[in-house]
């Protein structure tokens, strides 16, 4: 569980690669890199500039629709999805601009979250990461990639839809990391539907439970650990601001995260905690393959943007990075958006 070194420099991409398990070699050869990673590939082997850094036509960096047709049984695992989503681990490359910091990432394991896990342990803070048990698979991949970076990772596997749960997951997070500096409320639930008619009080519920009850909860149980110069990011959606007529209940959700961060970070800041949230599009993650989407949807998923393709959660690394550092100082309350060229903010 221990990092190696806490003040180590950041470990090469050579030395990354070695210390990884043999489950990841997947992760390595997948699809992604091999289709819009060549800079990415080289700077693995140390010759060139990582590809974050790397100039790129962002229509083409990245796989684009049409996707081979797939599901999954919720909650679904990234390992299975065809191509494999690049959350950053070959190409994401940190500069010590979270070190020391101690995060807690909900649904860290796949998706967006795992790509601020990853972003965040090549930073230099310390993660602790929560997700289903059925998703263990995956997350054993993120703890491996965090360990890698020289840092500690913390797995804390459980259903926030639990409010009991949700206080035992950020009192475990906070002993284990020793305080906590950022937290990234992050998992939900979404399925689409197409009528209210088929929408029962249980999926309401389900909905909402997991996308706002937990978020309350998690937030209320951990502002006691957190002080001055603690972030707190909050995953929304484009759905707050262009609801889909399929998707009643989760974009009642995202709305009201962007009220919740909006009123909250005016609550903190005078304590000094800022609160923010992220609005991305549509991204390639488990969720939209696990009923997220229709599944006559998910071949053409992301085509109607005006970039013509879903985003990769490494896209979104770097906001997580900057609302979680000092760099973004001033800005609380605030909702970035990152949707492919539609959408709001
Ligand atoms: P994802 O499936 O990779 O992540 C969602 C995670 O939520 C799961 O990994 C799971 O661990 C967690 N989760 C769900 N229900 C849970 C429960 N009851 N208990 C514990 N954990 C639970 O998908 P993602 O797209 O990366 O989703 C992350 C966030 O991004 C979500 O808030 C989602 O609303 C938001 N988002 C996604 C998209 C997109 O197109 N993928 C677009 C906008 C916003
Ligand atoms: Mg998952």
């Amino acid at each position: 569980m221990d990092r190696d070194d806490q003040n180590a420099p950041a470990p090469s991409r050579r030395r990354v690669l070695g210390k990884i398990g043999t489950g990841l070699a997947a992760v390595f050869a997948s699809p992604v890199l091999a289709k819009g990673g060549g800079a990415g590939a080289l700077a693995f082997q140390g010759q060139t500039p990582p590809r974050q850094s790397v100039k790129q036509n962002p229509v083409t960096q990245f796989p684009r629709p049409p996707f081979p047709g797939q599901t999954q049984p919720w909650p679904g695992l990234a390992s299975r999805m065809r191509p494999r989503p690049d959350h950053g681990e070959t190409s994401y490359q940190g500069t010590g601009r979270l070190q020391g910091r101690k995060a807690l990432i909900t649904g860290g394991d796949s998706g967006i979250g795992r790509a601020a896990a990853i972003a965040y342990a090549r930073e230099g803070a310390d993660v602790a990461i929560n997700y289903l048990p059925a998703e263990e698979s995956d997350a054993r991949e993120v703890v491996a990639l965090i360990r890698a970076a020289g840092r500690k990772a913390v797995a804390l596997p459980g259903d926030i839809r639990s409010e009991a749960f949700c206080q035992q997951l950020v009192a475990r997070a906070v002993r284990e990391l020793g305080g906590l500096d950022i937290l990234v409320s992050n998992a939900a639930r979404q399925h689409a539907l197409p009528s209210i008619r088929d929408l029962t009080t249980e999926l309401l519920d389900w909905t909402f439970k997991t996308n706002l009850y937990a978020m309350f909860w998690i937030v209320k149980a951990a502002l006691p650990s957190m002080g001055p110069g603690a972030s707190i990011i909050v995953t929304s959606s484009v759905e707050a601001y262009s609801p889909s007529e399929n998707l009643l209940d989760y974009a009642q959700t995202k709305s009201a995260q962007v009220a919740f961060v909006k009123s909250l970070a005016k609550q903190l800041a005078k304590q000094g905690i800022r609160v923010n949230g992220v609005a991305p599009g549509p991204y390639w993650t488990p969720l939209q393959v696990t009923g997220g989407q229709p599944p006559e949807m998910i071949p053409q998923f992301g085509a109607m943007t005006p970039l013509g393709r879903a985003g990769q959660p490494v896209e979104l690394a770097g906001i997580y990075v900057l609302l979680a550092s000092q760099e973004s100082s001033d800005a609380t309350g605030q909702v970035y958006g990152a949707s492919g060229g539609s959408g709001n903010p």
